[in-house]
This record gives structure tokens, C-alpha cells and sequence, in this order.
């Protein structure tokens, strides 16, 4: 593990010298002492990057070139994939098979753009029908500048790839301040790099506290970008903190998304998606089925059948075999979403499954699955994001209702629906008021589509061709052809 900040290529000491502990979720235990970078490693960081876009080589070279590197980086997580899931999993808590899944998606989101790269090249610029022949117009695409990117603790490695692979794609150099909850596997993202052959100052890395290393990032006048996941407080703060000089932003913020369930559904079928949806990850997803629309008719029978296939659910230490819950990812985070479940309960919630520490674990931040229901449609747990393994279920009436139900939230990032009947899922789909909506499941999620919400959930689109947007800039050149005067 790494105890130092990724600097210009250079592995550097915080300057102020300081340190945060990093604590397995599932032990309780301090693992590591990770470097606390604060408001000057960030401004050295900055410089480096800086320095890096103005001077080239990385912002100027053919696309091809820099794919290249970014196909390496893949090649090295791949090749690291079992060694950096095991660090994930001390650091995050979650099941290895997800981690293990997650690098080969963290890979795969460089090699995805490294292939965007390339097609850059191809497509070096697009000429612009006019209204007016005596003038030509094009437009090219350039990288934005320098971009700041603070991700949250959920997806550690694969939150970054999502703003680092499109980034340096596009030919941006970057600064990356990932969750204190989460360094371990950013910081090994360097060394990575720096085996891949990235050229200094490209990529550099700076782990520390959201108010001290976050902070300066999002203020510092030679960030031409920012790009952010985490909650809706945070991004407010780093939108206000833009505002300030005029930075563009995105934002992947928080959701509280409906699965609808009609009647005529498959009800196998929809309890293993509900499950897939909410569990998973221990349900710290932004996207995560955390509210259950069912109609009247099938509901009693489905909450049967969740609460009993949920109870089976093995809940243990991320690295032990057969686990498929792991701990929640800290201390603050179990106190957050115990404190939901009481909340709920005293707003007239019942608890139908789990919502205590699961028997025999006394140790490490395990919460069993949580099933709601009975709650208000103004209750916290139907409003706000829990981001625990806790699902609220309510039943319908007809579609309209569902589709009220389902849009009545200040969130907007997923929804899914699930009936057998095809038009009217696509019906409700577009009704939906959410940046992602699934027909017939729930969560999958593809390097290629893109990724983000509506209302407060964030602004912006990341992955896929809409991912490589947000760090190009358009540049419009027009040429007076005629001979004649204007
Ligand atoms: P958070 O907002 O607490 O922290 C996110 C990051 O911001 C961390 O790196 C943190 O250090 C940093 N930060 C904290 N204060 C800061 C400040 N004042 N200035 C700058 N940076 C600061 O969120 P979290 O708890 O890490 O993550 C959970 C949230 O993230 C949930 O709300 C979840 O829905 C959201 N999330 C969204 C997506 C998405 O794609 N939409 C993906 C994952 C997580």
C-alpha cells in the first residue's frame, strides 16, 4: 500500500506531513495510515497538471497515442485484478466477487475510451452547413484543461476510471482526490500509471478529508473542471465553489429510485432483481431499488417472497467465502442508516425483514437486509437516500398512480419497471422524470450508455460518448471564402 501522494510522477510526502487512519469495515481494525494531503499538496498537484496540459506532450498528441497508454493501464488492472479487489474489499467491505467485478469494469472503462481516443483522430473535425455561402465553418473538439475530480467510497477504483479514463482520453490532465474512507486503490491507480508510461503531471493524486484536500481542489483558479460523485450537500458546495471563477461542472449526486412491479410480472423474476438492486454493494449505490412500487394484486405475495429469499442472504467479512453482504463501508455510514431505520419506525414504518446486527456478528459494521413497509409517502425513508441495504415497499393502484408515486422525489437518477405487458413498459419508461431507466430489470450498467440524473441528482451525463463530452471543449472556425468586399 502506498503512503505517499502521486505528484508531477513523483511520490511525495503530504507538505504539512500528515496522516488519516483507513479502517476495515469488517474488523473495526486501522490497516493503514494513508497520507493527508491538505490546500498545498492540492496547489502542487494543480501546478503539476497545469504545466502538463500548457507544455504538452499528453494534450497535443494523436488520440492513438495516448489510447495507447490508456489500453496499458487496462492491460496492468487486469493483470492486478484479484491482488486490487482484495485491497477494495479491506477498504470498502464489499463481497470479493463484486470487487473482482468491479476492476474488470474499471478496466474496461479504460480500454473503452482509449478506443474513443483513437476514433478522435478519425473524426478530427465536422464541417457545419451555413446559411451564408460566402463563409466555411467547422468545428473542432479540444480537451477542457485541467480537471479536478472528487469521487466518493462506494466504487473506489471504478468511480475514478469514470472520470480518469474519459479524462485523459480527451487529452485533459487531472487531479484526483478520492473518499478518505477509500484511498487504497486510487493511490495504487498511480503506480499503475506511472508503469504505464503516463507522462508527469498528467494524472496526480492527492488522498485526504473532503474540507481540506476536496476543498481546495474545487476552489483552485487553474481548474478549468470539475467532476464530482457523491451527495447532494457536497455538490452543491463544489457548484457554489465554481460558480465563483467560472469552472464547468458536472455532477453524479444521489438518488432515491422506484422499481414499479405490475401485476402480471414474473414474481421470481422480480424479487431476484429487487434484490440485485438493493443488496448489492450493501445497497451503497446511487441508483440502488430503494423504493418497491408493486400493484395492489401481487404485492402481498411478493413481500412474502422477499422478506424469505432476503433472510437467506449470507452476511459476513467481504473476503470469506459464499459472502454476498459484507459490512457497511464505515462507522458513520452503519450510525446513518441505523438511524433511518429507527426514524422510520417511529414515523409508523414496520419492519418486515432484518433491520438489526445480524446474530453473531458482534464485530464490524453488518446490518442484515432491511425490508419497509406501511410508511407515508412524505416519510423520511420513502424521500430521502438511506444508502444502506434497506428497501421501502409500497403497492399501486393502477399506472398512473405508480407513475406519480414514482416521480414524487426530489431525486431523479434511475427507475425501473417490470410488467410482461411491452408497451406499457415503454409507456411508463418515458414517463419516468430519470436519467436511467430499465425495462424488465434493474441496476445493469454499461460502459457504452450513459450515466446520470435528473433534478437534484446531478448535472451532466458520464460514460459512453457523452462521458468524453464533458472534458472536450467545441471550437467553432469560420472562414471568409469569397473574393468579393463584405
Ligand atoms: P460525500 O459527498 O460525503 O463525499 C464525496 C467526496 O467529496 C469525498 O471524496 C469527500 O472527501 C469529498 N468532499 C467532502 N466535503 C467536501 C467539500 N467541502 N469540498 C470538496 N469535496 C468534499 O459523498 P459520499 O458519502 O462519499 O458518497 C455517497 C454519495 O454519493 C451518495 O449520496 C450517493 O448517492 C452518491 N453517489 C452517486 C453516484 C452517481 O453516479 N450518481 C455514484 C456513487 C455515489
Amino acid at each position: 500500500m502506498r503512503d505517499k501522494l502521486f505528484i508531477d510522477g513523483q511520490w511525495v510526502a503530504p507538505v504539512e506531513g500528515g496522516t488519516f487512519p483507513v479502517i476495515d469495515p469488517a474488523t473495526e481494525e486501522t490497516i493503514f495510515q494513508a497520507p493527508a494531503g491538505t490546500a498545498r499538496d492540492i496547489d502542487h498537484a494543480v501546478g503539476a497538471a497545469r504545466r502538463a496540459f500548457d507544455h504538452g506532450p499528453w494534450s497535443r498528441m494523436p488520440g492513438r497515442e495516448r489510447a495507447a497508454c490508456l489500453r496499458r493501464i487496462a492491460g496492468i488492472i487486469l493483470a492486478r485484478k484479484e491482488e486490487l479487489a482484495r485491497i477494495e474489499v479491506r477498504d470498502n467491505g464489499k463481497p470479493l466477487p463484486e470487487a473482482i467485478w468491479d476492476m474488470e469494469d474499471t478496466a474496461g472503462c479504460f480500454s473503452f475510451y482509449a478506443g474513443l481516443a483513437e476514433e478522435m483522430d478519425e473524426n478530427p473535425e465536422e464541417a457545419i452547413a451555413l446559411s451564408e455561402p460566402r463563409f466555411s465553418s467547422k468545428v473542432v473538439r479540444e480537451p477542457i484543461g485541467v480537471a479536478g475530480a472528487i469521487i466518493p467510497w462506494n466504487y473506489p477504483l471504478l468511480m475514478a476510471s469514470w472520470k480518469v479514463a474519459p479524462a485523459l482520453a480527451a487529452g485533459c490532465t487531472m487531479v484526483l482526490k478520492p473518499s478518505e474512507l477509500t484511498p487504497l486503490t486510487a493511490l495504487e491507480l498511480g503506480a499503475i500509471a506511472e508503469e504505464a508510461g503516463l507522462p508527469a503531471g498528467v494524472l496526480n493524486i492527492v488522498t485526504g478529508l473532503g474540507p481540506d484536500a476536496g476543498q481546495p481542489l474545487s476552489e483552485h483558479p487553474g481548474v478549468d473542471k470539475l467532476a464530482f460523485t457523491g451527495s447532494v450537500p457536497t455538490g452543491a458546495k463544489i457548484m457554489a465553489a465554481a460558480a465563483r471563477d467560472i469552472k464547468n461542472v458536472s455532477l453524479e449526486l444521489g438518488g432515491k429510485s422506484p422499481f414499479v412491479v405490475f401485476a402480471d410480472s414474473d414474481i421470481d423474476k422480480a424479487v431476484e432483481w429487487i434484490m440485485f438492486g438493493i443488496f448489492w454493494n450493501q445497497g451503497q449505490v446511487c441508483s440502488a431499488t430503494s423504493r418497491v412500487l408493486v400493484e395492489e394484486g401481487l404485492y402481498p405475495a411478493l413481500l412474502e417472497r422477499l422478506v424469505e429469499e432476503a433472510a437467506k442472504i449470507r452476511i459476513g467479512n467481504g473476503l470469506a467465502d459464499g459472502t454476498l453482504l459484507g459490512p457497511l463501508v464505515s462507522r458513520g455510514q452503519y450510525d446513518k442508516v441505523l438511524a433511518a431505520i429507527e426514524r422510520g419506525k417511529a414515523e409508523g414504518a414496520t419492519v418486515c425483514g432484518g433491520g438489526q446486527r445480524p446474530a453473531g456478528l458482534n464485530t464490524g459494521y453488518f446490518l442484515e437486509p432491511t425490508i419497509l413497509t406501511d410508511m407515508a409517502e412524505d416519510s423520511f425513508v420513502w424521500t430521502e437516500e438511506i444508502f444502506g441495504p434497506v428497501v421501502c415497499v409500497k403497492p399501486f393502484r393502477n399506472e398512473q398512480d405508480a407513475i406519480r408515486m414514482a416521480n414524487d422525489s426530489r431525486f431523479g437518477l434511475a427507475a425501473a419497471v417490470m410488467s410482461k405487458d411491452r408497451a406499457r413498459c415503454e409507456r411508463v419508461a418515458r414517463a419516468f422524470r430519470a436519467g436511467i431507466v430499465w425495462i424488465n430489470c434493474s441496476q445493469p450498467t454499461f460502459t457504452e450508455a450513459p450515466w446520470g440524473g435528473y433534478k437534484q441528482s446531478g448535472i451532466g451525463r458520464e460514460l459512453g460518448r457523452w462521458g468524453l463530452s464533458n472534458y472536450l471543449e467545441i471550437k467553432q472556425i469560420t472562414a471568409f471564402e469569397a473574393d468579393q468586399p463584405w
